[in-house]
């Protein structure tokens, strides 16, 4: 039975969708702030918790050039639904920072490189050049920078950094129906990160067998990212970039709170797992 779409009202009942808008709020949210460290032995992971997508906000300079865009920013192809209430999960239930992008991926693509044509919509491809350089300046470098002097941070504290970028994906996409409920992006060139997927994948199958799980897809996860442009910048074993997936036909259903719980837990599982190896 293919999945159910979320319809982007339905999402929007659990997760506000905030449009384009007058108020100024922060570029990007970090509403954990920078971590309090109950346990900070310096052998332990690191968990660093980031949301690329996590709204569908437009600046209010910018709002203009989506003036007729509303419907289609509330759609998956504006934000993420879910992923940032899984993120705030994580956060909240390990202690750990979030470092989340809450302005739409249509506005400028958090998980894109400057270099990469994808990181501009239909709507901002044709701003000048040097606008758009103001844009990534402004709206696309914090993010990056933020969540690249936490790694940093944390590696010069002797930690192990694993980063989860909590993403979502959409049950069909032009008549392709996503057969997954989670899947794991890692790029398999890198043992560690492969082996923490293995193992995460293990753990959460015992608390939920029917859970669909995959490993790089819908995506690569070696593709154009925040994780690949950080592992670009640090060793395999010191650095290790999943970016999870969660199917949005999960998002709002009755099983929605179960289903973050047991991500959460199994990711509190993997992590102590390690530490006591470490
Ligand atoms: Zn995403």
């Amino acid at each position: 039975m293919a999945p159910e779409q979320v319809r982007p009202d339905q999402a929007a009942s659990h997760e506000p969708v905030v449009r384009a808008s007058s108020l100024h709020p922060p570029r990007f949210i970090a509403p954990e702030q920078l971590p309090k460290e109950p346990d900070a032995s310096p052998a332990r992971d690191f968990l660093l918790v980031t949301c690329e997508h996590g709204g569908n906000r437009i600046p209010a300079p910018y709002a203009h050039l989506f003036r007729n865009a509303a419907d289609l920013l509330a759609t998956h192809r504006g934000w993420d639904p879910g992923a940032l209430t899984l993120a705030r999960t994580f956060a909240r239930r390990l202690h750990r920072p979030l470092l989340a992008v809450t302005w739409s991926r249509l506005f400028v693509e958090a998980n894109r490189s400057p270099t990469n044509p994808r990181i501009w919509s239909r709507f901002t491809r044709s701003l000048p050049r040097d606008e758009r350089q103001q844009i990534l300046e402004r709206w696309w470098r914090p993010h990056r920078q933020t969540v690249e002097e936490a790694v940093v941070a944390a590696l010069a504290r002797g930690h192990r950094v694993v980063h989860v970028a909590v993403h979502s994906f959409t049950p069909e996409l032009d008549g392709e129906v996503r057969n997954a409920d989670v899947t794991f992006l890692y790029d398999s060139r890198r043992q560690p990160e492969a082996e923490l997927c293995r193992r995460w994948v293990a753990l959460l199958r015992q608390l939920n067998p029917a859970l669909r799980l995959r490993y790089n897809y819908p995506y690569r996860g070696a593709a154009d990212g925040l994780t690949t442009w950080l592992r670009r910048r640090h060793p395999a074993t010191r650095y290790l970039g999943v970016e999870l997936e969660i199917n949005q036909a999960l998002v709002g259903t009755r099983n929605w709170r179960r289903f973050q719980q047991q991500m959460t837990e199994s990711l509190r599982t993997l992590l102590k797992h390690h530490a006591q190896e470490g």
